[in-house]
């Protein structure tokens, strides 16, 4: 009888332990589900990362001869079509929200808010230089490579003759656009022409000329004096103020939609480029060295310094924030633009890692534009590493100039394709090595160019936490006057 008892009793311990079972697997899979469904997006756009590879890659082995610039351009019209849509929204975006959030703020908040993000920047920036030096130099990957450039010489850089001064100055004179329109499309840069007779840069003819490219910094800074000047003006800025944060609003519901086709854009931004490599062999071969040094770099630099920082700074997770910008980071690495990126950015940071859309809004553009800690570790160990190439050696001096032009190389660079290859000639000139020799490096920047706009743009996201953390208390206050 007793065991009877038992048996029954046992049995339906068992079946209570079943269903304990069956609930907890059912609530683990009702959560899998539930954080598939609210990541679809983002899973979607980073598998459209590692899509977009392999399909370049399976068609690349599809067949022998080359896939002709039309066939390459039929490949990549959905990926840019994905990139019109996103930068079309950069300049109404970074506009409208800019003044909203600054005439939000009052002035000596916006002026905290400023500060600590510059010094942010230059703090990440000077840190990214250093490891790129101290990588390039126990490394000496320019040592292992063979001088193979006359055959390269002629793929053409686009890198032209300038001086230091001259691109920090221009970045100065972008600053103060004298015709908003006209600052829409195009922006200023000085151009040196050279006399017969004379050798010295320095005494060589002074030009400017507009070049194609929004310059964002001049309307940043065009927005924050208006967004300043509204919040002075109270009763009488606020029709303007609602306009702003209305038209703001709205470039976020569009920003929305076109997130939506992120997945297939990147896709076949990714696939289309791989089948437009001329060298892939470059990758494992001579650059080979190079390659993974800068990559190594990048990697520390974004994967563990910034987010140390992040974690020291606001003692929160930095793991689950870098997922949360997800898809903001497959999106830099399909467009190898972080002004591109920019819309998707702001939107990552508010909503799925709650940062004040003032602080979003504000810190945001300005950083895509200025803080480029993966272009300034990459300018500094692609001088370096040609240098080695070159056989030239570099004194405690030499380095330390070349952090300081790699830093300045990093802010002057805009946040488009390969732009920190132009600004290359800044750093190279500072060891003595003429425009030219870019085209050492150029058969690899394509895709390096896309690993460092990732941690670009993952410094800015980190930078705006940050920053955001500290200044928690003062928006508070702000909000509730
Ligand atoms: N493509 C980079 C960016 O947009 C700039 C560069 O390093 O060339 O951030």
């Amino acid at each position: 009888m007793t065991t009877f008892r038992h048996t029954m009793e046992d049995e339906k311990d068992g079946m209570e332990l079943k269903q304990i079972g069956a609930i907890t697997i059912d609530t683990k899979k009702t959560k899998i589900q539930n954080c598939v469904k609210t990541n679809l997006l983002t899973i979607l756009t980073v598998s459209g990362v590692v899509c977009g590879g392999l399909v370049g890659y399976l068609l690349r082995q599809f067949r022998e001869e080359k896939w002709t610039e039309r066939e390459v351009m039929y490949v990549n019209f959905l990926g840019d079509l994905f990139l019109r849509m996103l930068k079309s929204l950069i300049l109404p975006l970074i506009v409208s929200s800019l003044i909203s959030a600054i005439a939000k703020l009052d002035i000596s908040l916006s002026g905290k808010i400023a500060v600590r993000a510059i010094i942010y920047y230059f703090t990440t920036t000077v840190c990214a230089v250093i490891i790129g030096i101290i990588l390039v130099i126990t490394i000496k990957p320019g040592k292992m490579s063979s001088d193979d450039s006359h055959n390269q010489q002629n793929e053409g850089s686009g890198s032209r003759n300038v001086t230091t001064v001259d691109t920090l100055l221009d970045l100065v004179r972008n600053l103060f656009p004298p015709n908003l329109v006209q600052a829409c499309t195009q922006q200023i840069r000085t151009v040196l022409i050279p006399s017969t007779n004379e050798k010295d840069i320095n005494s060589w003819k002074i030009d400017y000329e507009y070049t194609d490219g929004t310059n964002i910094l001049g309307l940043v800074m065009f927005s924050a004096v208006m967004g300043v000047t509204l919040a002075k003006l109270g009763e009488k800025g606020q029709y303007l103020i609602y306009f702003f944060e209305t038209m703001s609003e709205a470039m976020m519901i569009i920003t929305k939609w076109v997130i939506c086709i992120s997945p297939i854009g990147v896709m076949f931004l990714v696939a289309s480029k791989v089948l437009e490599i001329d060298n892939p062999e470059e990758l494992v071969g001579r650059l080979g060295m190079y390659f993974i040094t800068v990559l190594g770099g990048i990697i520390l630099h974004g994967f563990i310094i910034i987010p140390l920082i992040y974690l020291i700074m606001t003692r929160k997770n930095p793991i689950k924030y870098v997922g949360n910008m997800a898809q903001a980071l497959a999106t830099a690495f399909g467009t190898s633009s972080s002004s591109a990126t920019l819309p998707i950015s702001i939107k990552c940071l508010e909503e799925n890692n709650n940062i004040d859309s003032r602080v979003a809004r504000f810190v945001l553009p300005i950083g895509a534009t200025i803080n480029m800690d993966g272009t300034a570790l990459y300018e500094a160990v692609a001088a370096i590493f040609i240098a080695q190439i070159r056989n030239i050696d570099l004194s405690l001096g030499h380095l330390v100039a070349i952090s300081i032009t790699a830093t300045a190389a990093s802010i002057g660079a805009a946040g488009i394709p390969q732009a920190g290859l132009v600004t290359m000639v800044m750093v190279l000139d500072t060891v003595g090595l003429p425009a030219e020799e870019v085209t050492l490096i150029i058969a690899v920047d394509w895709l390096l160019d896309r690993f460092r706009t990732v941690i670009n743009v993952m410094g800015d996201a980190f930078g705006a936490g940050i920053v955001d953390h500290l200044s928690r208390e003062e928006l508070q206050i702000s909000s509730n006057l």
